[in-house]
């Protein structure tokens, strides 16, 4: 897999934008600088890889703005160990940061062509996360609870199933809205039915859909 110098410096310049638009957590930071997102998206993307855009990347799905993506797991406050399920694989990206960030990643993907793509992405560079093809609306209820749930498709509600998965103490990121944009929303698990909720800006992301596509 070709990671040059090339791309090193223009990913250093990427993470520089995302710390201007205010990303603070250096452990972030890092691990944005540390995965090769051009190998994540097409050969004609190439050129595109280290711009703070999303894209297309198959199936009309996108791989998350780099910006995003930061945002998501700055929001989710990440300790080493941790147990983090990601619902949307996509094209692995996001995974592949969460891995950096030393937790246990568990992520689920309902486009079959994404979930098998994704897998041999981050195999080939060595990120070794628990992948699963199926609906991330019902969660991975024989691996609950998480410590941590991230989901990265635009919701209309929370799935109840995920909220149940969360461990007392957890935190869980949402996109929450309607198809045009949605609201990032952070829910801490106080007790087993009492959830803090907090709201951080207008996002837009594909939607979270029931079911899976074969
Ligand atoms: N995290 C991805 C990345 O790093 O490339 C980007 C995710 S993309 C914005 C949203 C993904 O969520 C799509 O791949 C879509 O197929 C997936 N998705 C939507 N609804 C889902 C569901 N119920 N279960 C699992 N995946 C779902």
């Amino acid at each position: 897999m070709n990671d040059n110098f090339q791309h090193k410096g223009l990913r250093k310049k990427l993470v520089e934008t995302v710390k201007k638009k205010g990303i603070q957590s250096e452990r972030v930071l890092n691990a944005l600088n540390s995965v090769p997102r051009h190998l994540f998206m097409d050969s004609s993307f190439v050129h595109f890889s280290y711009a703070d855009q999303a894209f297309p990347i198959g199936a009309g799905q996108t791989i998350s703005q780099p910006y995003t993506v930061a945002f998501q797991t700055e929001l989710l406050e990440l300790k080493p160990l941790e147990k983090v399920l990601e619902v949307g694989t996509g094209s692995g990206y996001q995974a592949a940061v969460l891995v950096e960030m030393g937790v246990k990643v568990f992520t689920i993907e309902r486009h079959r062509e994404l979930f098998l793509k994704a897998q041999s992405t981050l195999n080939s560079l060595g990120y070794k996360p628990e992948f699963f093809y199926g609906d991330g609306y019902k969660g991975l209820p024989s691996f609950a609870p998480f410590d941590k749930i991230l989901i990265t498709a635009g919701a209309t509600e929370v799935p109840s199933d995920l909220l149940d998965q969360l461990k007392i103490g957890g935190i869980l990121v949402v996109p929450l809205g309607d198809r045009k944009s949605q609201t990032m929303v952070k829910l801490v698990k106080e007790s087993e039915d009492k959830f803090t909720r907090t709201e951080h800006g207008s996002f837009v992301f594909v939607p979270l859909l029931k079911g899976k596509i074969g």
